[in-house]
């Protein structure tokens, strides 16, 4: 395991080992219920009530205005599955590129009798304000477009999307899940009425996740059950997951200048070094933790697995879908050559050494395979 090189960052971040620290007394001493009304149990309350601040002061929104789910998934299927019935509308528009996640609550949301519709991006990877407008309409009820993708790392023009989104009266809802690391996430900004997160993508651990509803947006609960995070989200809240999740997004906000540049580096010394292939979407605006690179006349999943032989763990698209035989669907929207496509990604513990000598291996076996 020692002398793999791990390039699927986008799958899953390491526990920053401070934030770990952080956590930990709330597994073993601090373990009550924050629910409790007991000064125990409130003392638990009062350090989930930081880690919102936390998190409210990382997106620029009010503290009230988050409710923390067990994942990013469950983040998007409220967000998607129970906020639009109430908007009294039945156009919903998906944008092609969205994470599995997404593009499942839409397919539940036809059976519903929704009219959902998908826009689609630039050969780039980018969903443009025109390819929006040619889709919205007066009944458009929500818009749903990611920040970050996680299979070509495109940021897309979240600001303007949301503008138009609101113009025609519609609700704007985007994934944040692959953008925290190396993006401005103030939905004020980025004009996102809800937004969803999660915490294994920026150092902190699984199990935990966030969806940012505005004030005044009817959000209705996925998980029922008791009255838990103002009747929104029930179950237990798992408090160390929550503590880590506010410690690592402070973290993640102040690293974030350094953490863009390290990560421009790191990739920039992966495709100088590489001499096989073709990188998609480095001419758009995109993350450099992000890269997925065409061999074309290569089966990708073939590569990945010969790549992971030799010690280069990367992914065919996202994690979440692999095994499937379906190729990631960010790039077939793309119109790219997709069956033959390899994602890596990158992290803050990834060198520059490393992206060279992970860029050698991939040469060497690519140039096998093409003898
Ligand atoms: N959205 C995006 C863009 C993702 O990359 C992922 C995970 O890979 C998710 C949503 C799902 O997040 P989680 O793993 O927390 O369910």
């Amino acid at each position: 395991m020692k002398d793999r090189i791990y390039l699927d960052y986008a799958a899953s971040t390491p526990v920053d080992r401070e934030v770990f620290k952080v956590a930990t007394p709330y597994y073993t001493d601090v373990f009550y219920n924050p629910s409790s009304t007991h000064a125990m149990g409130q003392q638990a309350s009062c350090v989930v009530e930081r880690a919102r601040e936390q998190c409210a002061a990382a997106l620029g929104c009010l503290p009230s205005e988050i409710i923390f789910t067990s994942s990013g998934t469950e983040a998007i299927n409220q967000a998607l599955c129970r906020t639009v019935f109430s908007q009294g509308k039945k156009h919903v528009v998906v944008s092609a590129i969205e994470h599995d996640s997404t593009l499942e609550c839409a397919k539940r949301l036809e059976r519903d009798g929704y009219d959902v519709e998908y826009v689609y991006p630039t050969s780039d990877g980018i969903i443009t304000p025109p390819s929006l407008s040619a889709v919205l309409r007066r009944d458009t009820a929500l818009v749903c477009v990611m920040t970050v993708n996680n299979q070509v790392g495109t940021i897309q023009p979240i600001a303007e999307l949301s503008a138009m989104a609101h113009d025609c009266g519609a609700l704007f809802f985007s994934d944040g899940v692959q953008a925290v690391n190396s993006c401005d996430i103030n939905v004020n900004k980025l004009g996102a009425d809800m937004f969803a997160l999660s915490g294994h993508k920026f150092y902190s651990t699984k199990g935990a996740g966030l969806l940012y509803v505005k004030t005044g947006v009817d959000v209705h609960p996925l998980v029922l059950g008791g009255g838990q995070e103002k009747a929104r989200r029930a179950g237990t809240v798992d408090v160390p997951a929550v503590v880590a999740m506010g410690a690592a997004i402070e973290r993640a906000v102040n690293y974030r200048e350094f953490y863009v540049k390290h990560a421009d580096a790191v990739c920039k010394k992966f495709l100088d070094t590489l001499e096989y292939g073709r990188a998609v979407s480095v001419g758009a605006p995109k993350v450099g933790d992000i890269v997925t690179v065409v061999f074309d006349g290569i089966d990708g999943g073939r590569l990945a697995v010969a790549l992971s032989y030799s010690g280069v763990c990367c992914s065919v698209g996202s994690a979440c879908s692999a095994g499937s035989a379906t190729p990631p669907q960010t790039l077939v929207a793309m119109g790219e050559n997709a069956s033959c496509a390899v994602r890596f990604s990158f992290g803050k513990p990834t060198t520059e050494e490393q992206a060279a000598a992970a860029a050698n291996i991939v040469n060497d076996v690519v140039a096998r395979i093409k003898k």
